[in-house]
C-alpha cells in the first residue's frame, strides 16, 4: 500500500530529499522573489502541510536539512505556484522539496475529526522538538496547527516534509489517517 502523507493523500513513493545543497539555497532565493504581497489574501484557516493542486496553495518554505534530519527554511511570506517553481524540485516531487499552504479543508481531510486536525495532535506526541525558540512562520496567525497545539507544534514543525518516504516507524504511524492520536506517543 502507497504510504501515507501529512496531507491527508496517499501517493507513491519517490525519491527523498537530500542533504541543504546549492539548489536549495538557489531555490529558496527564486521563490522569495516571487512572494511579494501576498500574505494578506490569506484569511481562512490554513493547513501547513498541503498539497499543491489544493485551491489557493502557495509555498510557504523549501526543505533542506539531511536526509536523516529535514529543516524546512520558511519564506517571509507564502509564494504563489508557477510551473517554473515547480519544475525547480524534479526529478523529485514538490511536496519532497516545498512545503505549501492552502485553505484547510476541515471534514474534507482525512486528518481531520472531532474538530481538531488529528495530525497535528500526533506531531506533537510522536516528533522531538526540531528547533529550540519558535521558527519564524509566513502563516503563523492563521495556521491550523499553531491554533491548536500552540508553541508545542512550531518547535516541531521543520523537521516536516509533506511526501517524506523517509519516515521511521513512529512517523509513519502518525501520518496514517487511520490511527488516533491517543494510539501514539
Ligand atoms: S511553524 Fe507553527 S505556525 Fe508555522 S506552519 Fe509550522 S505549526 Fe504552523
Amino acid at each position: 500500500m502507497a504510504p501515507a502523507t501529512v496531507s491527508g493523500r496517499t501517493e507513491p513513493a519517490a525519491a527523498s530529499t537530500g542533504a541543504t545543497t546549492t539548489r536549495d539555497r538557489r531555490t529558496r532565493r527564486r521563490v522569495m522573489s516571487s512572494a511579494g504581497g501576498t500574505a494578506g489574501r490569506l484569511s481562512r484557516r490554513l493547513c501547513p502541510s498541503a498539497q499543491p493542486d489544493w485551491p489557493s496553495a502557495r509555498i510557504i518554505g523549501v526543505v533542506g536539512g539531511t536526509p536523516e534530519q529535514a529543516q524546512v527554511a520558511f519564506l517571509d511570506e507564502p509564494a504563489p505556484l508557477s510551473k517554473e517553481l515547480l519544475a525547480l524540485a524534479e526529478p523529485l516531487q514538490p511536496t519532497e522539496v516545498f512545503r505549501f499552504t492552502a485553505p484547510c479543508a476541515s471534514a474534507a481531510c482525512a486528518h481531520f475529526g472531532e474538530g481538531r486536525c488529528r495530525l497535528a495532535s500526533k506531531i506533537v506526541r510522536v516528533l522531538p522538538e526540531a528547533k529550540s525558540e519558535l521558527p519564524p512562520c509566513p502563516i503563523r496567525p492563521q495556521c491550523r496547527w499553531w491554533s491548536q497545539e500552540g508553541p508545542t507544534a512550531c518547535l516541531r514543525c521543520p523537521q516536516v516534509v509533506t511526501h517524506d518516504r523517509l519516515q521511521n516507524e513512529a512517523w509513519q504511524k502518525a501520518a496514517d489517517p487511520e490511527v488516533m492520536p491517543e494510539a501514539v506517543g
